[in-house]
């Protein structure tokens, strides 16, 4: 049915991959390409032989030039965003050039500045719907999953949302001191950054980790978790009509967040670049290179995740409060795919997204939010593709 660009050769990439390859129906033939070639060739020689015609590459996905003639050589129906937040307007230009659909997971962040936000990626609105061409901004799972659990929770059960929590708890043991289970750079950017929620038309800026919660999660258990400014609270807050409050939190153990305080006060989490033997290197990027790498803990992690949204509203003048999560486990997946459950919780919806371009269940011209879109033909993939979700209409709710 459709070709596939994926970029990117990383754990998130690696699961899209192995996904695309169960459902090769619709992805009929894919190309890896990224940075490191042996790394797309690895992937490869893990999940060919089926009915998926896998091909690799190497590509610098900051050039738009080297991405363009990439796609012109292997005309993909859609190319798949699974490098690093700072590629995304690189690959967007590249998409525009070719008129190629667009796909990512998480948005736009510019190198310097630990400041990630839409603005970027939605001025390309008006040049995608001239192309006629389709940029699905964070399919992954938090942006990706919990959107589509707020467009699945406003059209089914609400007449009227006025609050959302997503809860996002990562109860996986890999063993290590400290390690970061996604991209460290990425990850420690993102919680070391000030808090902010949503409320009442405006944004409410807490310093970093200034609110914290305990949330007894379903199959979990109890855990702490902090509020912290995510991506899609900025898209959520504009695509839910009339909601009030929009809250972000994730659970971070005692030892990670003393860890994170330490290298926080020695300098290492910087991104500023420094000195170093007439060098100049940016800390945050060497402490990257010193952690263990994300792609090696699978085999270490035992637990799970449970990740959900909780709204409160109303339909037909009574109160509902309804909770959407689902649990993945870590194991399970390493089985499955050889990938803890962060990368799979990730590259399971990155697939989804695709597939609901390439059949055409998703359609028309410019940039979205994936919580613009039907959630239903998504939600009957995801219990079917390895994330299957349960609701309770009587949660407890988070103060
Ligand atoms: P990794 O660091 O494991 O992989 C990133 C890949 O991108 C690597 O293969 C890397 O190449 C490649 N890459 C980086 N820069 C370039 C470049 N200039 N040109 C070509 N390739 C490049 O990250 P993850 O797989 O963990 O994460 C992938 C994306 O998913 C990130 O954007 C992350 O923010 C996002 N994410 C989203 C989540 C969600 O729920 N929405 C959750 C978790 C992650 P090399 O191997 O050579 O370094």
């Amino acid at each position: 049915m459709g070709r596939a660009l994926i970029i990117g050769a990383g754990g998130v990439a690696h699961v899209a991959v192995g996904k695309c390859c169960q459902n090769s129906n619709v992805f009929e033939e894919i190309m890896i390409a990224s940075r490191t070639k042996s790394k797309c060739d690895a992937v490869k020689k893990r999940f060919e032989g089926g009915g998926t015609k896998i091909s690799t590459a190497q590509v610098n996905a900051d050039s738009v030039d080297e991405l363009v003639s990439l796609i012109n050589s292997f005309k993909p129906d859609i190319v798949m965003n699974l490098a690093l937040p700072y590629q995304d307007l690189a690959i967007m230009d590249a998409c525009l050039a070719t008129k190629t659909n667009y796909l990512d997971t998480a948005n736009f962040e510019p190198l310097d500045t630990a400041k990630f936000e839409y603005k970027w990626q939605w001025e390309y609105q008006s040049k995608f719907k001239a192309a006629g061409i389709i940029a699905l901004l964070g399919s992954g799972f938090d942006p990706g999953v919990t959107g589509v659990f707020a467009a699945y929770a406003q059209k089914h059960y609400f007449a009227t949302v006025e609050t959302l929590a997503i809860l996002d708890a990562n109860a996986g043991d890999h063993g290590y001191p400290f390690a970061t289970n996604f991209n460290p750079e990425i990850n420690i950017r993102e919680v070391s950054a000030k808090g902010s929620y949503w409320e009442n038309g405006s944004w409410v800026e807490t310093e970093p980790m200034e609110i914290k919660r305990v949330y007894d999660f379903p199959e979990i258990g109890e855990k702490d978790m902090y509020l912290l400014h995510h991506e899609e609270l900025e898209s959520l807050a504009l695509n839910i009509k009339g909601i009030k409050r929009i809250r972000f939190f994730m659970t971070f153990g005692q030892s990670y967040l003393t860890h994170l305080k330490c290298l926080e006060n020695v300098g290492m989490t910087s991104i500023k670049p420094i000195e170093f033997e007439g060098k100049q290197i940016v800390p945050l990027q060497f402490l990257k290179a010193v952690l263990p790498d994300p792609a090696s803990l699978g085999p270490r992690t035992k637990g799970k995740t449970n990740i959900g949204c909780i709204f409160k509203g109303l339909k037909g003048g009574k109160e509902v409060n309804y909770y959407v999560y689902n649990v993945c486990d870590h194991q399970e997946c390493y089985k499955e795919l050889g990938s803890q459950a962060i990368s799979y919780t990730t590259g399971v919806p990155a697939m989804i997204g695709a597939m609901m371009l390439l059949t055409k269940k998703w359609a028309g011209a410019g940039v979205y939010n994936i919580e613009q879109f039907d959630p239903d033909p998504f939600m009957e993939e995801l219990n079917k593709q390895g994330l299957p979700w349960k609701e309770d209409f009587n949660p407890e709710t988070v103060l």
